[in-house]
């Protein structure tokens, strides 16, 4: 490859570096089957044996990282150690073959069993992974993951699984992966543990191993062979004013984000993600199990304003106690708000534990419902949340429908809040987190910010203030657009809260507001952005 082509992907976080390349592209092949070498019960429980210590590992490793990837992970653990898939691996084992060939031929059945549904299948690639793990430990072989463990290292792959993640350490220092979008797990994973990466990079599977390439996530790309000095240049706004031009807030979802948020600057909770308490519950926490959760976030949280969202289960967030029937289109399915209806009971018991958590703390705290698209649904939560005692009542503008009616809100809502990665999804059409279709849930779409502005319209006639808690608002040019046409608070993941924060003191409003129009009349996402840095390049 000549050193001269660039590979162009979507950056994650704002430093570049200069590394050496770790190709993890053999990772993913299967174990050869092997016949086993001992009896069929000693066979059974050596696997019983290998899956308990390499879950006990992984388990061990996970709780040293970050609480996303901890709970993604525990949910993939869980799954392994159920005792249907050793009933699945029995067949093999009884036919001869050894503990790691069964394992793989009873995750073969499962992923069978799992259809043809996208998420379930990338679910489906994970659990492959672990079962290579466990397969590899109960041989007694080099483990199937083969990550560095000294040096510094930018690892490039295909895409990257929970297991992955959990286990990078020191020696890993960048991510370029080729599948992926700026909403993909491994770009949330990437930007709560702030390690540069370029996903959805077209290509990286060409690069080679031990070569040297340049990280510019800001310039959503990777230069083979290229220098430090190539790299996009963060634009480094000196501070104008002692307070960023829009309130700073962070997304947690759970105490220990709260107290990560506390130590940055940010101003309050924009967006606390209700369901990530909740991913791997198999049990309706009860009314007052709850309220103490609710209760020690919110003690956690920085000072400031708290945004709570009810539980946004379903689709890519399945919860097991609201569990819904298979569905062909999970992402247009039983998600978000609609599982109030559907799960009444818990929907009430949830904004009565937020309100006793609010009593108990005297925190300032609103309440959103994510998911909403009718004037109907809204009237729904609002009375649900009245009856519960809440007042500040607000809902997530995240699907095309909603913005049509938002004029219809007046009475009912006292805030908005822009659910970005959604929004994009629903607007373009393109899935969140399929590989291919990254480009169009860019930041920087032309489409997104013009609707975005008419969210802002409809927010100033319903005098109701207008936040963005997706991703977009943990790109620090885009939280000044954003600023620009007016919105008047983000929020983002903790590593990303200063950097957004000291973006947003070092411009005016009328920076901002030329950085809008220029994003606003853009053709193309690559216009957009290319027009809002020539703007504050040259102040
Ligand atoms: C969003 O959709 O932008 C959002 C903040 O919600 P989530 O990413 O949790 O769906
Ligand atoms: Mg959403």
């Amino acid at each position: 490859m000549s050193k001269t082509v660039e590979l162009r992907g979507v950056g994650v976080g704002s430093h570049g570096l200069v590394g050496n390349v770790w190709l993890l592209a053999m990772a993913g092949s299967p174990l050869e089957p092997k016949r086993a070498t001992r009896e069929l019960a000693e066979e059974t429980e050596a696997l019983t044996t290998s899956i308990a210590t390499t879950v006990s590992g992984l388990r061990g490793d996970a709780a040293g990282n970050d609480s996303v990837s901890s709970d993604i992970m525990e949910a993939l653990l869980v799954l392994v150690e159920d005792s249907e898939l050793l009933e699945l691996a029995r067949p093999s084992l009884e036919q001869g073959w050894d503990g790691a060939t069964a394992l793989q031929n009873a995750l073969d059945e499962f992923s069978a069993m799992m259809g043809e549904d996208e998420e379930f299948q990338s679910r489906v690639s994970d659990l492959m992974a672990i079962g290579r793990e466990i397969g590899s430990v109960h041989r007694g072989e080099k483990r199937a993951l083969d990550l560095p463990s000294d040096g510094q290292w930018i690892l490039v792959a295909r895409d990257l699984t929970p297991l992955e993640t959990s286990k990078f350490g020191p020696s890993v220092v960048g991510v370029i992966t080729e599948h992926g979008g700026p909403t993909s797990h491994t770009a949330i994973i990437c930007r709560a543990r702030n390690l540069p990466a370029v996903v959805g990079c077209h290509g990286a599977l060409t690069l080679r191993h031990g070569s040297s390439v340049l990280l510019d996530p800001a310039g959503d790309r990777v230069v083979p062979g290229g220098s430090l000095e190539l790299q996009t240049q963060s634009i480094m706004l000196a501070p104008l004013s002692d307070a960023p031009l829009i309130t700073v807030r962070a997304n947690i979802g759970s105490a220990e984000e709260g107290r990560d948020a506390a130590q940055t600057v940010a101003q309050g909770v924009g967006l606390f993600r209700t369901e990530v308490l909740y991913l791997n519950a198999s049990d309706a926490p009860s009314l007052a199990e709850q309220q103490a959760l609710y209760r020690e976030v919110f003690l956690a949280a920085p000072r400031g304003k708290i945004i709570v969202r009810t539980i946004d289960a379903g689709s890519d967030k399945p919860v097991p106690f609201l569990p819904v029937a298979r569905e062909e289109n999970p992402a247009l399915g039983v998600r978000g708000f609609r599982m109030a209806s559907k799960f009444p009971e818990f929907a009430e018991s949830q904004l009565r534990a937020i309100a006793g958590a609010v009593a108990e703390t005297g925190r300032d705290v609103g309440v959103m419902a994510p998911m909403v698209s009718t004037v109907e649904e809204v009237r729904h939560f609002a009375s649900l949340c009245h009856q519960a005692g809440i007042t500040q009542v607000g809902i997530m503008v995240e699907t095309p429908a909603i913005i049509s009616v938002l004029p219809d809100l007046h009475g009912l809502v006292s805030f908005l809040s822009i659910g970005t990665n959604d929004l994009s999804q629903y607007l373009f059409a393109a899935d969140r987190l399929h590989p291919e279709l990254s480009s169009f849930n860019s930041p920087w779409q032309p489409g997104l910010f013009r609707e975005i502005k008419r969210i802002v319209d409809a927010g100033e006639i319903l005098g109701v203030p207008v936040g963005v808690c997706g991703e977009s608002g943990a790109n620090p040019l885009v939280a000044i657009v954003l600023a620009g046409l007016g919105i008047h608070s983000v929020s983002a993941a903790s590593s990303a809260v200063n950097d957004v924060a000291s973006a947003l003191q070092g411009v005016t409003k009328k920076t901002a507001q030329r950085c809008a129009s220029a994003a606003l009349s853009a053709t193309s996402p690559e216009q957009a952005q290319s027009e809002v840095r020539a703007i504050l390049e040259e102040l």
